[in-house]
């Protein structure tokens, strides 16, 4: 038995856990045997506890690190599901193919990226993470082994996509990259005063930018931020900056984020980045992942950890819902330091459980208050629930079930697929069992 937490650090179990390294075993390894429930953990790069199953199994995928297979001419990579996103760029970027979807870190799985359908910065172009998925094979714990796709085996393949790692384990996924010239962006900075500027860069942007995302002050009760959009570039010959990566040395005693820092930081980025504004070629790299080059930077909330929470609700009531939940968050004196705003294209999601939906998307960071943050974070939700909105799983420690069903229309289909011998400490929390 080992402690883990997860990335929000709100508590700590001690799990069995079992490494995986030979993709053949996998049947044999998750076999299930009565009480004994497993559920497969990547990299743990999910906030919550959709990757924690205390006190029981938890099957560790990151030796799961094969490529398999790859097709020059396609763009089709067949690979295990412990490979990080970060090793899929790094390979084939240079090569001409990148990867179609990726999120705010690259330090995750290609199983993690499928069981939570995840987004990146390009939904309105590309939609999420399982739009570009042509086959899984899936692993049961009855030992059976489903091959499901677009086509094939289609209802397994929607509920696998986006299902939260309940459906089986993903052994392996053949994945579509998409052509690149090279690493390099084309991109704009540009300073916004208030929502109705937002959804209007937004809205603007989406037929020209493949890339749009934004940070916004919420310390700040007029909703201003940085919009940030961009291209590929075709530019080639640029050198990187990069800077080398620096870690997080210790979980200091209290959370560095408070109501002392917030404010002065959202002020300064605010200020810098404005100052900063304008056109620019900008490596991938910090473009997409800004958060990467502080390993563990999720230590600074000191040791009761943080609470994420990203919701999206439709577009025509994005404004007022965003508004809504800006003023709560400043009556409540409790601030984000990494809030992020951007809206999702017009297009469903094929999972039974993905999280996009067309609308806008609000992440917010709190640092661990205890009731204090509860209290907020109800007030959150009845603005989701009246918004007919929805919390992301990956992201959620503490959502009422009430608010998981209500979100979530397609949960009584998806419960036809689950897998008897997985279970998580969210299905426990949001399903039952
Ligand atoms: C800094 C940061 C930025 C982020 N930005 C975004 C973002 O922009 N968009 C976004 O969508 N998400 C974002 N996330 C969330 C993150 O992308 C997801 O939580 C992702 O699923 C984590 O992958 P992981 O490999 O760490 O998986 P884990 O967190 O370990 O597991 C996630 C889920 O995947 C399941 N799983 C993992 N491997 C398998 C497998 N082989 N078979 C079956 N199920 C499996 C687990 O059981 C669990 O349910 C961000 C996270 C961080 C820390």
């Amino acid at each position: 038995m080992k402690p883990i937490s997860s990335w929000g650090r709100l508590s700590q179990h001690n799990h069995q856990i079992i490494p995986l390294h030979d993709r053949n075993s996998i049947p044999n390894i998750i076999h299930h045997i009565k009480n004994h429930l497993g559920i497969a953990h990547g990299m743990g790069r999910s906030y919550g506890d959709v990757a924690l199953n205390p006190e029981g199994t938890l099957w560790l995928t990151t030796g799961l690190n094969h490529l398999i297979s790859f097709d020059e001419s396609s763009g089709r990579l067949r690979c295990e599901s412990g490979v990080l996103l970060r090793d899929i760029q790094k390979l084939f970027i240079p090569r001409g193919w990148i990867l179609p979807v990726t999120p705010g870190t690259q330090m995750i799985t290609v199983g993690g990226a499928i069981a939570n359908d995840i987004h990146g910065k390009n939904h309105h172009l590309l939609g999420s993470f399982g739009d570009h998925i042509q086959q899984i094979r899936l692993a049961r714990t009855d030992g059976t082994e489903i091959a499901c796709g677009p086509i094939q085996n289609s209802e397994w393949f929607t509920a696998t996509v986006g299902g939260l790692g309940l459906t089986g384990f993903i052994v392996e996924a053949e994945i579509q990259l998409r052509p690149i010239h090279g690493p390099w962006l084309n991109t704009e900075t540009i300073p916004y005063s208030n929502l109705s500027e937002f959804f209007q860069l937004a809205d603007s942007s989406e037929k020209d930018w493949e890339h749009t995302v934004s940070w916004i002050d919420c310390m700040s009760n007029k909703g201003q931020g940085i919009f940030m959009r961009a291209n590929p570039s075709k530019e080639l010959n640029q050198t990187p900056k990069m800077k080398p990566e620096k870690k997080m040395p210790f979980v200091p005693p209290f959370s560095l984020v408070n109501s002392l820092t917030l404010r002065p930081f959202n002020f300064t980025y605010y200020g810098l980045q404005k100052y900063n504004a304008g056109p620019g070629i900008v490596h991938y790299e910090p473009f997409f992942y800004p958060l990467d080059k502080l390993l563990e930077w999720n230590r600074m909330y000191g040791p009761k950890g943080f609470y994420q929470y990203q919701s999206v609700v439709p577009r025509n009531v994005g404004q007022d819902a965003t508004h809504a939940m800006l003023k709560e968050i400043e009556k409540s004196g409790e601030g984000s330091f990494l809030a992020v705003l951007k809206t999702f294209g017009n297009r469903e999601s094929l999972g039974m459980l993905s999280f996009p939906e067309p609308g806008v998307t609000l992440a917010l960071d709190f640092p661990n208050h205890e009731a204090r943050t509860h209290k907020l974070m109800n007030r959150l939700d009845a603005i989701v629930k009246e918004a007919k909105g929805r919390i992301y799983p990956a992201k959620d420690a503490r959502m009422p079930r009430e608010l998981f069903e209500a979100g979530y229309p397609k949960l009584n289909e998806f419960l036809k697929y689950r897998d008897v011998g997985i279970s998580s400490a969210l299905s426990r929390r949001l399903l039952g069992s």
